[in-house]
C-alpha cells in the first residue's frame, strides 16, 4: 500500500480539497482559524467547517513581505501570502486568537489586505477569542466568557437559531471518537515495529484537520484497518527520534529529516500529538460549552502559556519513554520566541538527562536542504 497515493491524505498536500469542495456544495460555511484554542467543537456544533489556516505547499513570501517585517515567522508571512494571492478566499468565516503576536496580527490584515482586496466582494465573517497567557482559574473564567461570546457571535452573523446543548454534545461525541481514532493510529507509529513513518503520521494529521470530522472518522477507520494489516516498516539502522517545536505543515520537512537516517517516532507538535492526547470530558454537571472549554485550556499546553513549561517536558519525558526515542530534535521557525524559549529550556533539561538533542533554527520553507541533513548526520553519529 502507497500512503501518498491514498485520496484522503492528499488532502494534507493542498488548501482546497474535494471534501470542502462537497460541504460548500452542500450550503455549508468553512471558517478558517489560526490556531490552537479555537473551540473546533462549537463551529462544527454550527455547522461550520473548521479550517485550520496552514501555508503547506507555499514557497514564497514575497507578497506576506510588503505588509510584515522579515522578523515576523516566516510561517505566518507564508500564510498571508497564500491568502493575497487569493488561496483563501473560499473562506466564509476567519477566526483569530491571540496565541501568539505573529498570527494574532493576522487578524488586521486580513481585515484590511485581504478581505478588502478590490475584486473581492464576498463577505466573511471575523471573529476574535481573547486567550489569557497563563492557568489560572481566573483566567480559565476570563476564556469561559469569550468562548460564550464566540457562540452569540457565531449565531448571529451565520443566523443560526440557537446552537443547543444537543449540538454541542454530539459534535464532542464526534471530535472525542477522532482523537481516539488518531492515538490509536499513533500507537501503530511508536511500537517497536511501527506501521507508518513520521512523515505519514503528519500527512493523517493534516488531512484530518481539513476535512469534516464526522468523515475523517470514517477515513481514519479504513486507515487504521489498512496499516493493521500493513508490513512493518523498515527502520534497521535508523534512529529513534522525537521532533518538537513550530508548527510542521508539509512534509517535505520530514521527508528530508527521515532520509537521513532517522525514524521519526513521535512529534510533540500542532499537527501532532498536541492535538490529541486530551478528550473533552462532557461532565453532567457542567454545560457541554463549558467542558469544551475547559479541555481547550487545561489541555496539554502551546508554549504560548508561560508558566506551564514543567507539564510540557513532563509529557515529553513520558513521551520518550512511551516511544523508545534514542534523540530528541528540537526546532523553531526564526524568530519563534515562543518556541525559541521553550526550546531553550528542554536543551538544558533533556541533556541533564543524557538525552542527546539537537536544537536548529529553520525558515518555514527549507531551501538549504543540504546544510540541515549534514547537521542531522552528524547528531546521528553522536548517539
Ligand atoms: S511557529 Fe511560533 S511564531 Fe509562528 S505562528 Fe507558531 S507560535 Fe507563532
Amino acid at each position: 500500500m502507497i500512503l501518498h497515493e491514498d485520496p484522503f491524505l492528499s488532502a494534507s498536500s493542498s488548501i482546497m480539497n474535494s471534501y470542502i469542495e462537497n460541504w460548500q456544495k452542500m450550503g455549508n460555511k468553512v471558517v478558517g482559524y489560526y490556531c490552537t484554542y479555537i473551540p473546533e467543537e462549537l463551529l462544527f456544533a454550527a455547522d461550520l467547517l473548521p479550517f485550520r489556516i496552514r501555508a503547506t505547499g507555499n514557497k514564497d513570501t514575497d507578497l506576506g513581505d510588503i505588509y510584515m517585517v522579515r522578523f515576523t515567522c516566516s510561517f505566518v508571512r507564508a500564510t498571508l501570502d497564500m491568502a493575497l494571492k487569493g488561496i483563501y478566499d473560499f473562506l466564509d468565516g476567519f477566526l483569530v486568537c491571540n496565541s501568539c503576536d505573529h498570527s494574532r496580527r493576522m487578524y488586521e490584515l486580513f481585515d484590511l489586505k485581504v478581505f478588502s482586496r478590490e475584486n473581492f466582494r464576498k463577505n466573511v465573517h471575523r471573529f476574535y477569542l481573547a486567550l489569557p497567557h497563563i492557568i489560572t482559574d481566573e483566567g480559565f473564567e476570563w476564556y469561559k466568557r469569550e468562548v460564550e461570546e464566540l457562540k452569540e457571535e457565531l449565531e448571529q452573523n451565520f443566523k443560526i437559531n440557537e446552537i443547543t446543548n444537543e449540538k454541542l454534545t454530539k459534535s464532542i461525541e464526534i471530535y472525542n471518537e477522532n482523537r481516539k481514532l488518531l492515538r490509536e493510529l499513533h500507537k501503530l507509529r511508536i511500537q517497536k515495529n511501527p506501521k507508518l513513518t513520521g512523515s505519514e503520521a503528519l500527512q493523517i494529521n493534516m488531512a484530518n484537520s481539513s476535512i469534516p470530522k464526522d468523515i475523517a472518522n470514517e477515513e481514519l477507520k479504513r486507515l487504521k484497518t489498512l496499516l493493521t494489516k500493513r508490513e512493518d516498516i523498515n527502520i534497521d539502522n535508523k534512529k529513534r527520534i522525537l521532533l518538537v517545536g513550530s508548527v510542521v505543515d508539509n512534509i517535505e520537512f520530514t521527508e528530508l529529516i527521515e532520509n537521513s537516517g532517522v525514524f521519526l517516532a513521535s512529534d510533540v507538535l500542532c499537527f501532532g500529538t498536541r492535538n490529541f492526547v486530551d478528550d473533552v470530558k462532557l461532565e453532567t454537571s457542567k454545560s457541554p460549552l463549558e467542558s469544551i472549554t475547559k479541555r481547550l485550556y487545561y489541555r496539554l499546553s502551546c508554549p504560548r502559556m508561560m508558566d506551564d513549561h514543567e507539564r510540557r517536558l513532563d509529557f515529553l519525558k513520558e513521551e520518550i519513554k512511551r516511544a523508545n526515542i534514542e534523540g530528541v530534535i528540537l526546532q523553531r521557525i526564526n524568530n519563534c520566541d515562543l518556541h525559541g524559549c521553550d526550546n531553550m529550556l528542554f536543551t538544558h533539561e533533556l541533556k541533564e538527562l543524557e538525552i542527546p538533542v539537537l536544537n536548529m533554527d529553520r525558515e518555514f520553507y527549507q531551501s538549504d536542504t543540504t546544510r540541515l541533513q549534514t547537521r542531522i548526520e552528524a547528531f546521528l553519529e553522536m548517539i
